[in-house]
């Protein structure tokens, strides 16, 4: 019997990731088309809040993907943050909110790109475009996965469209936004079980310019302090990524969610490219940046341009 085709985000699953693939899977129900929504990683405690809050499990996890299995793609589309076995699979559609690198397919397929701040802002307008009723689930997944990445609708990367969409998704799921927003995040900034080595993966991106291979990750906490706490450790396991992936930098972002700002480490023998992207100065691999949040529209775009 032929595999289901399989919907899943990105290696290190965020909130989005996850709930973008669970309302994918619900929204191809309504369509008629039998779907199944897996993860490629562990669930963190930002987006177990959200399905403890539904009760609802989380999806199967999965390591590959056979030659010629059908996939969908949420929430990302370059093939070193998707599964193993990615190049050979058949990629059917992709929803996804991120800039397109490192992305080819033999065939044919649906591509819906926003730039938008959140994937699940891409899927709430295709519930309005098909015209299907949204549920309280799906409306708590949604709103859930918009929280997550804009911060609360904060982050320079919130739209007028994510803005709309979750006021809207709100009233479906009968939320107080702002009370369930904050308890959501604060649930994802409880670090003290997570070993150093996990708490550099957590959420970490794997890139890649002209071959020159570099990672961004980011935690978030309500106390950058605290977290620097562990600071010689974090240090250690960046270190070993550095040697494990063969990598020019890594850069690890402790972003302060009450404040929107982040301070990063950053590690690697391009360490001084995070200089030159923020005007900075590392002192003991630190710089302070003020009023960066998003990895997407901050991080990213200015060390993509100096590495
Ligand atoms: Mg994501
Ligand atoms: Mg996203
Ligand atoms: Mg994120």
């Amino acid at each position: 019997m032929k595999e289901k085709v399989l919907i899943f985000g990105h290696k290190n699953p965020d909130t989005d990731s996850i709930c973008s693939s669970i309302v994918h899977e619900i929204l191809d129900k309504k369509n008629g088309w039998d779907t199944k929504a897996v993860r490629l990683g562990n669930i963190n405690k930002e987006t177990q809040y959200v399905l403890n809050y539904l009760g609802i499990e989380a999806p199967e996890l999965i390591e590959k993907v056979e030659e010629g299995q059908e996939v969908l793609l949420v929430d990302h589309n370059e093939f070193n943050q998707s599964v193993e076995g990615i190049e050979k699979a058949k990629i059917l559609g992709v929803t996804d909110h991120h800039r397109i690198a490192n992305f080819e397919t033999s065939d044919p397929l649906y591509y819906t790109a926003k730039p938008y701040g959140c994937t699940a802002t891409i899927l709430f307008e295709e519930f309005k475009t098909l015209g299907h009723k949204i549920e309280k689930t799906e409306a708590v997944l949604m709103a859930s996965a918009i929280i997550s990445d804009t911060l609360l609708l904060k982050s320079p990367t919130t739209t007028e469209h994510d803005k709309k969409a979750l006021e809207e998704l709100g009233q479906l799921a009968g939320i107080n936004i702002e009370e369930y927003g904050l308890e959501m995040l604060k649930a994802g900034t409880d670090l003290d079980d997570f070993s150093a080595e996990e708490l550099v993966n957590l959420d970490a991106k794997n890139l890649e310019k002209d071959g020159t291979k570099f990672v961004i990750a980011q935690v978030n906490t309500v106390s950058i302090e605290d977290v620097l706490k562990r600071q010689s450790e974090l240090e250690k396991a960046m270190k070993d990524e550095i040697t494990k992936k063969d990598l020019s930098l890594f850069v690890l972002a402790i972003t302060d969610i009450l404040n929107s700002n982040s301070e990063i480490i950053a590690l690697g023998n391009k360490a001084e490219v995070v200089e030159k992207s923020f005007n900075t100065k590392l002192e003991n691999n630190r710089a302070f940046l003020e009023g960066v949040v998003s990895r997407k529209k901050q991080l990213l775009p200015n060390i993509d341009k100096n590495i």
